[in-house]
């Protein structure tokens, strides 16, 4: 597509990727048949082909208004669109350089602004949100629908193992997972134990900086990855092989961080090789497979015919182009994942989109939880504990991490 910058932009590192995305896409449209939010609204302003359309006018010089600003907030950056696209035009990250440009030039007001500020510094902090939804769970009733949804029973974590090995791991614990799902992180360790890895955690490492990159906090975004980096290249350099997600979410941001920090020469090598050792738990435990299916061959005939569905979160199949790898681990322990019809959408959560958008996530969410119910799952397995809350607040079935099945396989 030809594009002539505006002066604004020209040049400008942004500007230049921007010019090379918009150069790739040749407007078929493809895309648009895969978009979630093109799907529900059936507005070409409300799926990819529209939204490069209004990003490439911005970046050209046309002044951005609300509905323009509106737009781009309606995506969910599930990238859905960059998997269907046979240009491979880089979606996301003209997505990240367009709102930056808007959210300049359109400030927000009132209940957006207030409501984008308390996300941007609660969700982040561990201990905040930690107390926040203990407050959550005792005064429930009194929350508005929307939040109700969001805050899930109290879970315990079960034993983490103290054994020692050789093989060590890092891990990501994440700022709002090990509230709401603290059996997520303590399942992983205990499965990566029985297969002889250890599970380290760089303590206080917090936010991996997704949720303030995502509602344009770019620069406070870039703190976290820092903190992360300074954490967890001591542990790397030490023989640590990995640094393991057990988050989607998480996983596909870090593994952007050589792209977030090129330009810092302090720690642009740095991000790249953090960056590198970035594993999604699905791959590390496939890795492992043969001596899982050994461990788990005494109990297998107990969950032949189980049936589950996998809700594969956008992150891991799109973000990370990550697919069928959970499907596999589930079917070598002995569950059967039911047929997922429309796979490819996204559930609505999307990190805070659930919150921001919250009819759109609902809309979305239901339309989800009918394919991933059709096959009478006894239980709903996801990646990502966005995804896992999203999900459990519109069905009865319970919904867990997939982790959490392998482990209490193992546990039999
Ligand atoms: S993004 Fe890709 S699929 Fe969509 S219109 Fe452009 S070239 Fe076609
Ligand atoms: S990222 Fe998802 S919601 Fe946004 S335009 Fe692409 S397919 Fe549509």
């Amino acid at each position: 597509m030809e594009t002539h910058l505006a002066d604004f932009i020209k040049g400008t590192r942004a500007g230049q990727e921007a010019e090379a995305i918009l150069r790739a896409c040749v407007h078929c449209g493809f895309c648009t048949a895969t978009c979630p939010t093109y799907q529900v609204l059936g507005d070409e302003l409300d799926g990819p082909r529209g939204r490069i359309y209004l990003i490439k006018s911005v970046l050209e010089g046309e002044e951005p208004t609300a509905k323009t600003q509106l737009h781009l907030d309606r995506c969910l950056n599930c990238r859905s669109c960059e998997t269907t696209c046979p240009s491979g035009v880089h979606y996301s990250r003209l997505l990240d350089i367009g709102r930056e440009v808007v959210d300049a030039k359109v400030p927000r007001k009132g209940r957006d602004r207030l409501l984008r500020g308390v996300l941007r510094n609660a969700l982040p902090r561990a201990g905040l949100f930690g107390a926040a939804l203990r407050l959550g769970r005792l005064v429930r009733p009194l929350l508005p629908r929307v939040l109700q949804a969001k805050v899930p029973e109290r879970t315990g974590a079960g034993t983490r193992p103290s054994n020692t090995h050789e093989r060590k791991m890092i891990e990501l614990a994440g700022c709002v997972q090990p509230s709401m799902y603290p059996n997520i992180n303590a399942a992983a360790a205990r499965v990566l134990d029985r297969l002889g890895i250890t599970l380290l955690d760089a303590p206080g490492v917090g936010c991996c900086g997704a949720v303030r990159f995502h509602l344009n906090d770019v620069e406070a975004a870039r703190e976290d990855a820092r903190r992360l980096i300074d954490a967890w290249l001591p542990l790397l350099e030490a023989g640590a092989e990995a640094i393991v997600m057990t988050a989607s979410g998480c996983g596909v941001h870090v593994r952007d961080y050589g792209h977030l920090l090129q330009d810092d020469p302090a720690y642009a090598s740095k991000a790249a090789r953090v960056a590198a050792a970035v594993r999604d738990l699905s791959e590390v435990i496939a890795k492992e497979q043969e001596p899982l299916t050994a461990l788990l061959e005494g109990t297998r005939k107990d969950r032949q015919g189980v049936a589950t569905a996998f809700h594969s979160p956008c992150t891991l199949q799109h973000g990370q182009q990550i697919r069928g790898v959970v499907e596999g681990l589930l079917r070598a322990a002995g569950f059967t994942p039911r047929p997922v019809s429309n796979g490819h959408m996204c559930c609505g959560a999307a990190g805070s989109y659930s919150i921001l958008e919250p009819e759109l996530a609902e809309q979305l969410r239901d339309l989800k939880v009918e394919s991933l119910t059709a096959g009478s799952p006894i239980v709903i397995v996801s990646a990502n504990a966005g995804c896992i809350a999203h999900l459990q607040a519109g069905t009865p079935v319970p919904v867990q991490h997939w982790i959490e099945l392998i482990d209490q396989s193992l546990s039999v």
